[in-house]
């Protein structure tokens, strides 16, 4: 192996590109069930939801607009304080239109929960979620996800778009980093 392989610094695959693509696949399906005969207005999170904003829109069948949203916790250390600051905004106008924010993960779900309330005071018809994961902290906030693909384990994750440092977004599958990266 290369010495800058990138997979050298994962210590345990979670979730492969197979089973990633399936889960896709299926929450698609649901999601074109769900939505029959209406339009959708898929809302990606920056930057961590572009691999899942990618392939589940191209995996379903519905009319879908995409649009992005970047935003930041406020609060010091690591935890999520729930104060979110809007550094992109979204481009259109949610009135009257069905709202699916797609995420890639969801952990406090602090976060998710401050952004769907915002998303439903601007006027639109709905405004469901999509997950690709979600950590057991999330059971714990009152925050209704109506489409996860994985309950995963509360361990820090990389890859299809998750980061450490800005890196390992680009893997086409999902595991936890070896200690040596983080020391
Ligand atoms: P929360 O749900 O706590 O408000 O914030 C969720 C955000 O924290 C995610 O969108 C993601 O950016 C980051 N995050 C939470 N858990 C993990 C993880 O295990 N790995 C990575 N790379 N980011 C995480
Ligand atoms: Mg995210
Ligand atoms: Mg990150």
């Amino acid at each position: 192996m290369d010495s800058n392989d990138v997979s050298a610094d994962l210590a345990h695959v979670l979730y492969t590109k197979d089973q990633i693509q399936d889960k896709i696949a299926e929450m698609a399906a649901a999601i074109d069930k769900d939505y029959e005969g209406r339009d959708i207005l898929v809302v990606g999170v920056l930057k961590g939801a572009v691999m899942v904003m990618a392939d589940l829109s191209r995996a379903l069948h519905s009319h879908v607009t995409m649009d992005w949203m970047a935003v930041s916790s406020y609060g010091s250390g690591t935890t999520s304080s729930g104060v979110v600051r809007i550094l992109k905004d979204l481009d259109t106008d949610l009135m009257g239109k069905h709202v699916l924010i797609v995420e890639d993960i969801i952990d406090s779900g602090l976060t998710l929960s401050w952004l769907k309330s915002n998303l439903e005071s601007r006027g639109p018809a709905s405004v469901e979620i999509c997950t690709l994961l979600r950590k057991p902290e999330a059971a714990k906030v009152e925050i209704d996800v109506k489409y996860v693909g994985f309950d995963c384990p509360n361990e820090f994750v990389v890859g299809y778009g998750l980061d450490f440092a800005e890196k390992y977004r680009n893997l086409d599958f999902i595991g936890t980093l070896a200690p040596h990266v983080y020391n």
